[in-house]
């Protein structure tokens, strides 16, 4: 079997068996895409037992929500103690089944535990209670309360290229914000999550408010179903299938979807960490990061200067499979349909008179690898520079200025994050122009780390944001109060309408909405 190719198979017994117990579940094989072997196999869920699950840990969100931020932080923190405790355990898993070199396992680890303690602490403020003034004389006695309520089930689907980053990271502040939450993993990499799910009920003993489902899109669907809020993460082309799913049952979803980053070299810029930036930015994880550089605009007077040094670099790296020691730079391609995705965005730009400076093609097995490539001669006619390659690959293009850049970096469909590199007033000049959720100036895939500000996608790169305030604030209802001080036994406004009454409370809203003093007199202007 190719690897990373995902097997189902049912292994019930055939139509002869009389008995009345249920088939045997079907099941998937993880399999290591840098070797081709199973690494294990998964019981897939069917709607009835998604639909169990969510129902198990809907009942037990109400306590969860009744213990306040502090105590469900206690929780979180023992998750984040656990993670920090296991870290080259979780690695060993996470690199068996995507194929990682261990360097860039720390993308996963170091983010979700720095995620617990960012939400943690700042939970308080973005959604605790706010005390709001009365806007008129109305109202004036009366207590405003705006409350943020979770939703109570909050459904987590997840791609595969980074199986805890995403999956268990976008289930934190949902976590957080006092909601239970049930995850479907990609079906390729459900294997580091399932760990840590089974360390939060068993070992952490905490309360059964998150768990995981397993399958492939059928489960996801069944998980939209039955779920109050949906977090999808993973392509435009499900994004679409996930809104339109959501829709039949009018659940809230937030996406975050696929890009074409761009990256912008100034000639002012320092060329050598544009270049280096390019080669980590464009190659980490296999280029297989939604906010990876995967095109690159070079102003003129510094083009030559950048291509020499960016394919020295490109061309420089080690690739393959290493184990516990990085020992290698880029690894596999986790899932065996993105490789073909990025050999035909290849072939294509090829076909089409781009020149591969390093790499070009897939490489040699074991396992599924692209060599890192650099493409120069490319267009916006072609794939590579229009639809998101997900691989190891860049396209270079020269331009005339950062007016000629910012155009073709702005030629896409995408939005989500960009690059720009050059002075640092004049990038920032240029970076307030880019159309993307996200805009690193003199770095890369930075903003992913930079918790404090929300990252979401714009055009078709998504809709809502992870982090920052609105990255919690999503998984929350707004519950407003509206708490009488003082009170007779009825207000004017009630029954019964009487002359009387009413001409009292015509005079009092005119005397409060009029703004000159005449009319607040009850006179006409
Ligand atoms: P995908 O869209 O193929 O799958 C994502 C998840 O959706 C998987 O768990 C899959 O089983 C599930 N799914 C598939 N069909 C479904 C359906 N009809 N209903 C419900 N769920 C369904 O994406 P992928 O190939 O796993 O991941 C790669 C994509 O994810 C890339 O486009 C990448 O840019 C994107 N991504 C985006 C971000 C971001 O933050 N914007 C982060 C990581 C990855």
């Amino acid at each position: 079997m190719e690897s990373g190719t995902v097997e189902t198979s049912t292994t019930a017994v055939n139509g002869s068996n009389e008995s009345s117990d249920p088939p045997p579940a079907e099941r998937i094989e993880v399999l290591n895409p840098a070797n081709g072997q199973t690494v294990d196999s998964i019981e897939v869920d069917t709607p009835e037992t998604i639909a169990a699950t969510v129902a198990r840990v809907r009942a037990n969100q109400a306590e969860w929500e009744a213990m306040g931020i502090e105590g469900r932080y206690h929780w979180l923190g023992k998750l984040r103690d656990w993670i920090l405790d296991n870290g080259e355990q979780i690695a060993d898993t996470m690199q068996a089944e995507t194929g990682k070199v261990r360097g860039d396992i720390f993308m996963d680890l170091g983010y979700v535990a720095d995620l617990i303690n960012f939400y943690g602490t700042k939970a308080e403020r973005f959604i605790g209670d706010e005390t709001v003034r009365p806007h008129s004389a109305l109202v004036a006695s009366k207590k405003l309360l705006i409350r943020y309520r979770p939703h109570p089930v909050v459904g987590v689907i997840s791609p595969w290229n980074f199986p805890l980053a995403m999956g268990l990271g976008d289930s934190i502040p949902a976590l957080q914000a006092g909601a239970a939450v049930v995850v479907k993993p990609s079906e390729f990499t459900p294997l580091s999550l399932i760990k840590v799910i089974k360390a939060w009920k068993e070992e952490i003993g905490a309360p059964d408010v998150f768990d995981c489902v397993h399958g492939t899109g059928e489960a996801g669907g069944a998980l939209i179903d039955n779920v109050d809020y949906v977090q999808f993460t993973g392509s435009d082309r499900t994004g679409r299938k996930v809104m339109a799913r959501a829709a039949e049952t009018l659940t809230p979803v937030s996406l975050e979807l696929g890009g074409k980053d761009p990256m912008i070299v100034l000639s002012d810029a320092d060329v050598d960490r544009a270049a280096n930036a390019a080669a980590w930015g464009g190659m980490v994880n296999s280029g297989q990061l939604c906010i990876s550089v995967e095109r690159v605009y070079v102003e003129e007077p510094v083009y030559d200067e950048f291509v020499a040094k960016l394919t020295k670099e490109v061309s420089g790296l080690r690739q393959g499979a290493d184990g516990r020691k990085p020992e290698k730079d880029v690894g596999a391609m986790t899932s065996p349909n993105q490789s073909a995705v990025v050999e035909d965005h290849v072939n294509d730009a090829l076909a089409n008179g781009a020149k591969a400076l390093t790499g070009g093609k897939r490489g040699d097995g074991p396992g599924d690898y692209f060599e890192p490539t650099v493409l120069v001669d490319v267009d916006h006619s072609m794939k590579v520079m229009r639809d998101e390659t997900f691989g190891p690959v860049v396209g270079v293009m020269k331009v005339r200025d950062s007016e000629q850049a910012l155009e073709l970096a702005n030629d896409s469909r995408y939005g989500l994050a960009a690059s720009v590199f050059g002075e640092k007033a004049r990038a920032e000049r240029v970076a307030r122009r880019v159309e993307a959720g996200s805009v690193n100036v003199n770095d890369v895939i930075i903003n992913m780390a930079a918790m404090g500000v929300p990252m979401g996608g714009w055009k078709q790169s998504g809709i809502g944001y992870r982090h920052g305030e609105p990255g919690i604030k999503k998984y929350c209802r707004i519950e407003s109060t509206v708490v009488t001080r003082f009170a007779g036994k009825r207000e004017p406004s009630w029954y019964p309408y009487t002359k009387a009454r009413r001409g009292l409370v015509n005079r009092i809203s005119q005397a409060v909405n009029a703004r000159d003093l005449k009319r607040r007199l009850g006179l006409r202007g």
